[in-house]
């Protein structure tokens, strides 16, 4: 029964408190409190795969919006797919820095 009190309480959003969240006072600023994960897919795909970059703080225009900045500064091809960021070939050295000098909090996942 508390649980529903419980959930009352967090944003729907980042699932933070809202009392801590800032979605809706900081709607372009990423959320601190959310890590970006960067990784790597090689499975069913040629040569070096696909950087991928997920649990992005964004709406699927932000999301739009952050692909077509990547891969203008990494002179790469990508594409937009469930929500998630896949850039062409193994560039998450490059796209963790990118991420960061943004303001984004960036795990790296897998090998
Ligand atoms: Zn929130």
């Amino acid at each position: 029964m508390g649980q529903d009190n419980w959930r009352k309480l967090l944003c729907p959003k980042c699932k933070q408190l809202k009392t801590t969240c800032t979605c809706s006072t900081e709607p372009s600023a990423p959320s601190k409190s959310t890590v970006v994960r960067v990784g790597r897919e090689t499975k069913g795909r040629r040569g070096k795969g696909v950087t991928t970059v997920s649990d992005l703080p964004l709406d699927e225009n932000g999301i739009t919006e952050l692909a077509t900045k990547l891969k203008t500064r990494l002179g790469t091809g990508g594409a937009v797919k469930d929500g998630r960021i896949e850039i062409q070939g193994d560039h998450r050295d490059r796209i963790i820095q990118e991420l960061e000098g943004l303001g984004y909090r960036v795990k790296r996942a897998g090998g």
